[in-house]
């Protein structure tokens, strides 16, 4: 079977090697469709992943099963999460594997058959289309979709998205669905077009220097709710500058190193609450799924579709910072 493989410095090669076997309490599934992540974007240009790929978001065909698994069989339609709990401690029980002591990370889902945990497979219905089960299970609906749910303890109507790659673009389409305001900010003209498509209230080119200015021109002096969805020093300080005495700021892009910020200045002066919103809860796919039922047009957010094979033009286009989400898949 075919696997990308992440030589480092923005190199990938597709491998050959024998299937891998699943061990107790594991699957091996066969890939219909798996997608590109920002966060998989450091490692590519890096250092690289010996042997492998870091891909955590698919969905395909169970066709194998490890020792003890019953909860699935052979020939069944999942998406997976890239977070899998011990299924037995308080939270696992509850869903939020993310929370779990010992949660483990499955990756080398760009491959043509990959093994996971079985606790990390939810079953796809036959109305949901490949390309939605892997944003349903994945980050694109995960990370905005529980970020809203955290969100919804305040008042928001107008609310910033800084940072438009396929997780601020997931929340223009979030967010404007639950009727907020919202305004998209990213310096790729690609992707400012795209969140006006995906209906964004306002668009602002940060390119200019003058996001935080915009923002609070558009909001009679500071937006009620930023959420920080690219990870670095400035954009983290962009936010607590745009938004409102009394706001609230959501913390998404994963950043690589510490950031500065004035407690006195930056929190207590002004009453703000800063949180952060890993993933997605196991329990939360339900949800998901009743959404995107109800209509919630998350499907447009994939922009480009490539095989397997493609998987390295798949990748340079995606770091070019101009795409939505990115699908490796043979289907349509
Ligand atoms: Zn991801
Ligand atoms: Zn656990």
């Amino acid at each position: 079977m075919k696997r990308l493989c992440f030589r480092g410095h923005s190199q990938i090669d597709v491998i050959d090697m024998p299937a891998p076997v699943p061990l107790p309490g594991q699957v091996a599934i066969d890939t219909v469709a798996s997608a590109l992540c920002g966060s998989e974007l450091h490692g590519y240009v890096g250092a690289g992943f010996d042997g492998g790929n870091f891909g955590h978001e698919s969905a395909g065909v169970v066709s194998a099963l490890g020792e003890g698994v019953t909860s699935l069989k052979v020939g069944d339609r999942v998406g997976v999460s890239a977070i899998a709990g011990c299924g037995k401690c308080k939270y696992c029980q509850r869903g939020q594997y993310t929370w779990c002591s010992t949660w483990a990370f499955f990756g080398n889902m760009h491959s043509e058959t990959y093994v996971t945990s079985a606790l990390a497979c939810h079953k796809l219905p036959d109305d949901v289309p490949w390309d939605v089960g892997v944003l349903i299970t994945g980050d694109a609906l995960g990370v905005p979709y529980h970020t809203s749910k955290m969100l919804a303890k305040y008042d928001v109507e107008t609310i910033a998205v800084i940072g438009l790659g396929p997780i601020g673009l997931g929340h223009i389409i979030m967010q404007s669905y639950l009727g907020k305001k919202v305004i998209g900010v990213d310096i790729a003209p690609e992707r400012l077009a795209l969140a006006k498509t995906y209906g964004a209230w306002r668009t602002i080119d940060a390119s200019k220097g003058t996001a935080v200015e915009e923002i609070k021109a558009l909001t009679d002096g500071g937006v009620d709710a930023c959420i920080e969805a690219v990870g670095k020093p400035q954009t983290t300080k962009q936010c607590f500058a745009a938004v409102k005495k009394g706001g609230v700021i959501a913390f998404n892009g994963e950043h690589q190193g510490p950031v500065e910020l004035n407690v006195s200045d930056d929190f207590i002066r002004r009453d703000i609450t800063a949180f952060g919103a890993w993933f997605y809860h196991f329990s939360e796919f339900q949800d998901m799924l009743a959404l995107y039922r109800k209509g919630l047009p998350i499907a447009k957010l994939v922009t480009h579709r490539l095989p397997l094979r493609e998987g390295a033009e798949a990748f340079r286009l995606f770091a070019s910072g101009k795409t939505g989400k990115v699908l490796l898949t043979e289907s349509s």
